[in-house]
């Protein structure tokens, strides 16, 4: 039988077809996936194959074939600093809510978001929250973000989670999708999704309101299925999509407006900074390419190895 993994704590793993059946299932034997050193073999959202452990039991399964990953975002391990954590696999896209103020969201924040997961390979989609609050500076603010990012190809959506504007747009764009939301505590995360799915109480806030003060939570991500045929993976307490190891010069790749440019720079190794005859540079000077994106581009260039490697992980 095949099935997805909608949560994992420890050795068991809830597992279900596309019925809607639940099983729960451990792993037959060891796992090992080529190339990947991982403290768990198997991750909520992982496809996986399993067959029944007893012919009398039906409840319980043994996994034995784990379905190759569209793609997956990693923690490092708690406790084995060398060997990473997969949080989840398998994840159509994540919608990053925006909060112009209270809380405040920095373009460098959003641009080391949309890097990563350009580098996991998952479509992000910009979601400004709260768009009942904003007025003359503010709302002038979020429009020109918003133009900022759907010049480079970043799709926005406009609502207020609080009165249920612009909800209906979101909620097509998930049917059929396994989706993520991330975004700083208090930009409304748990507002959002319940006015999407009335009753669903995702731990997210909860869970980073606890370590505030201090407290170490194991956090688990768990797959729920919603009522219009979509599904989100809720990850507690963490806010970003962990680490990405990036050479200097792949960073710019991960910027779809340097991208599409760069091969115009005259060194094919230029990180645009100080080389000559830089088409990056020369956009910049130009308006072509915004300049809190180079700012931005050029905090995760020069930032400590730690920085651009930690990423937006917990803050
Ligand atoms: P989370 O930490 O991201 O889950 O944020 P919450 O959903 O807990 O929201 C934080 C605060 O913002 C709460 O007091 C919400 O009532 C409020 N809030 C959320 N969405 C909106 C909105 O669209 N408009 C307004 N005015 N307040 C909102
Ligand atoms: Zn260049």
């Amino acid at each position: 039988m095949t099935g997805t993994v909608y949560k994992s704590t420890g050795s068991w793993y809830t597992v279900k077809t596309a019925d809607g059946t639940a099983f729960e299932c451990r792993i037959k034997g060891k796992f090992r996936i080529k190339g990947i050193k991982s403290t768990n073999p198997i991750a909520v959202g992982d496809h996986v194959d399993f067959e029944l452990e007893h012919a009398t039991d039906t409840a319980t399964g043994l996994i034995h074939h784990i379905h190759d990953r569209k793609n997956y975002i990693v923690r490092k391990s708690v406790n084995l600093s060398k060997q990473i954590h997969i949080i989840a696999a398998n994840i159509d896209q994540v919608f990053l809510l925006i909060t112009i103020d209270n809380p405040p969201t920095t373009t460098s924040f959003i641009d080391r978001f949309l890097v990563t997961s350009e580098a996991y390979g998952i479509e992000a989609i910009l979601v400004f929250n709260k768009i009942d609050t904003l007025a003359d500076a503010t709302l002038d603010e979020q429009l020109f973000l918003q133009h900022t990012y759907e010049e480079i190809g970043y799709q926005c959506l406009r609502v207020s989670a609080a009165e249920g504007k612009g909800v209906l747009p979101l909620k097509e764009l998930m049917v059929g999708k396994v989706s993520m939301f991330s975004g700083h505590s208090g930009v409304g995360k748990s507002t959002l999704v319940n006015a999407l799915e009335p009753g669903l109480d995702l731990k997210t806030s909860v869970i980073s309101q606890q370590s505030k003060q201090g407290q170490h939570t194991t956090t688990f991500a768990e797959m729920y299925d919603l009522s219009f045929n979509a599904k989100i993976i809720d990850t507690p307490g963490i806010k970003g999509f962990g680490i990405v190891d990036m050479e200097k010069e792949e960073i710019g790749g991960y910027f779809p407006e340097f991208f599409r440019l760069q091969d115009q720079c005259k060194f094919n190794n230029c990180l645009h900074k100080d080389e000559p005859h830089c088409a990056i540079k020369d956009a910049l000077d130009h308006d072509e390419i915004a300049w809190s994106r180079y700012h931005s581009y050029l905090q995760i260039l020069e930032g400590d190895e730690e920085h651009y490697r930690t990423n937006t992980y917990n803050e």
